[in-house]
């Protein structure tokens, strides 16, 4: 493959501001196989000396938060203030890792059932190599904490971040290459899905993708061919759903921020509202107040009056406008909203929405807040199911207790009530999806498991002649293997009194 360079475009004002040369193929496969290298010296080391390095990694993003801040503002458009939420969530959730690894990852001691003259225990290796490919709506926040994890649990990591945000992909290797005693054991490869395609064949032992649910079903095809575990966190079409006794004012508010914020280009942005038929128009009417109250634009200014920036990619402009366009000539109703310039849209609510548009079906990541009129909240969770996909959903309701009820009806890997989006900064919660919103968990103690395997062993004495399992095996013990079993696992006092009679007749023996 000839060397080809990725370009960094600031998606809010179109200028050029720096470009890096993407990995070559053969460079990747090297990439795999130094960390394969590199492997048994980090897995080596004890988990206090591997979390004394990623704390030193931690000080690092710290220290160099402005610069930071002023790269993601730079490569996405968004805020410092947005790109600040990125680096604040990653360090919460490195920090809280480390604090929570020792116990997580120590030895199990399980109990030996039949063997209980054998010490049983589970130990959590790491897989080996772990490749992490990221995406480009949270260039930092979605490459660091799985890149983190992974290497909090012992394996090395080649990160392959988005080729949209390339920018941030480079800053990413110089962090790390501040901290000397990291920098050997992870590789950071550039370059757009090519790259990323040769990573997942040269043979990783665990693959980590944040990104599409296409790309997700390449990678699972992949992996299949040399079964190579894997975990991905795909895409989603969040419901949102205002029961009757919704605080509408705060459902509102929140629920348009949980659309707009960086711009819609969430995971697990809002992107479908059911609202029950009695409190449709009130709400849709304060949707559009707030909406309006959005400000659009773009700044370097640490403190921007913009709660909006411009759509990061420009092929997802192009999603966007297709989505709308077949809704309005489906009949739907624009209220406010609509493209601006360049790749800047100021947020958009629509009306007169049915589940045969696109907006309704695919995701659409991008600021548009289609609300549906609903007859009741059954009605409003059998259109939340009618969905591919299933990563979160929200529920409003006063009555917590009863949207979790209804939350529980909903086929969607995490929910939140009463807020937005929010479920996602919680480092300690499991995040992930169902359906086409890919399997395996981010964050939470199951996101760092899932970076090792279940190590088991057993140990003890050889069988001795009395051991249970000696006697199980031994001819002529048949009925008095019954009748221990029935005396020790027996589901009623009458069959363990029968197996205990098996066990006294002499014809046992
Ligand atoms: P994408 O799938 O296009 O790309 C994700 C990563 O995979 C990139 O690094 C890309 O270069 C790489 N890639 C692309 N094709 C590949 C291939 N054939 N083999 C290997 N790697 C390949 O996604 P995107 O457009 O960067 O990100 C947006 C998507 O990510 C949306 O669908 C969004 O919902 C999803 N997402 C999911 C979560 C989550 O936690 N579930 C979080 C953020 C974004």
């Amino acid at each position: 493959m000839k060397t080809e360079t990725l370009f960094f475009i600031n998606p809010a004002t179109g200028s050029g501001f720096g470009e890096i040369k993407m990995t070559r193929v053969e460079d990747v496969e090297k990439a795999v196989n130094d960390m394969r290298q590199a492997f048994p010296i980090w897995s080596a080391k004890t988990l206090k000396e591997r979390i004394k390095i990623l704390r030193k990694f931690q000080a690092v993003l710290i220290n160099q938060q402005d610069e930071i801040t002023r790269v993601l503002n730079q490569d996405c458009g968004k805020s410092r203030q947005d790109g600040l939420i990125e680096l604040f969530i990653t360090v919460d959730m490195l920090a809280q890792y480390c604090a929570k690894a020792p116990s997580w990852l120590k030895p199990k001691r399980v109990s030996s059932g039949l063997y209980f003259f054998k010490k049983s225990v589970v130990e959590y290796k790491p897989h080996g190599v772990t490749a992490v490919l990221s995406p480009w709506n949270y260039p930092l926040t979605l490459a660091l904490p799985p890149m983190l994890a992974a290497l909090l649990a012992g394996n090395t990591v080649v990160l392959k971040p988005s080729e949209v945000t390339g920018a941030t992909g480079m800053l990413i290797e110089k962090l790390i290459n501040q901290v000397p005693e990291l920098a050997p054991f992870v590789r950071v490869v550039h370059g757009d899905g090519t790259v990323g395609a040769a990573l997942t064949q040269a043979r990783p032992d665990f693959i980590f993708l944040t990104g599409s649910s296409a790309t997700g079903k390449k990678i699972m095809q992949t992996a299949a061919e040399f079964l190579t575990p894997i975990a991905l966190e795909l895409g989603g079409k969040d419901a949102m759903l205002v029961l009757e006794d919704a605080d509408l004012q705060a459902a509102a508010r929140w629920g348009t921020w949980g659309a707009f914020f960086n711009a819609g280009q969430t995971c697990m942005s809002v992107e479908r509202v059911y609202v029950v038929e009695s409190k449709y128009d009130e709400f849709v009417k304060l949707a559009v107040t707030y909406a309006k109250n959005f400000k659009t634009g773009y700044t370097t200014d640490f403190n921007s009056p913009f709660s909006m920036g411009p759509i990061t990619d420009p092929r997802q402009v192009k999603i966007i406008e297709r989505h709308l366009e077949d809704a309005l000539a489906k009949g739907a109703s624009l209220l406010t909203g609509g493209k601006t310039e360049g790749m800047f849209f100021d947020p958009m609510v629509l009306i007169n929405v049915n589940h045969t548009m696109l907006l309704m079906r695919d995701e659409t990541f991008g600021p548009l807040l289609p609300i549906m009129k609903v007859k009741d909240e059954a009605e409003a969770i059998r259109l939340a199911n009618d969905s591919a996909y299933g990563l979160g959903a929200s529920v409003w309701s006063q009555n917590p207790s009863h949207a979790k009820a209804v939350a529980d009806q909903i086929h969607a890997a995490s929910i939140i009530i009463n807020d937005c989006i929010a479920q996602f900064g919680i480092p300690m919660l499991p995040f992930g999806g169902v359906k086409e919103s890919g399997f395996g968990r981010t964050h939470g103690q199951e996101g760092l498991m899932q970076f090792t395997r279940p190590y088991s062993y057993a140990v003890g004495n050889p069988p001795l002649k009395w051991d249970i399992a000696t006697i199980l095996r031994e001819n002529g013990y048949y009925h008095l293997a019954t009748g221990i079993m029935g005396v020790l696992y027996g589901t009623s006092i009458k069959q363990r009194w029968n197996a205990l009679g098996k066990l006294f007749n002499k014809n046992n023996h």
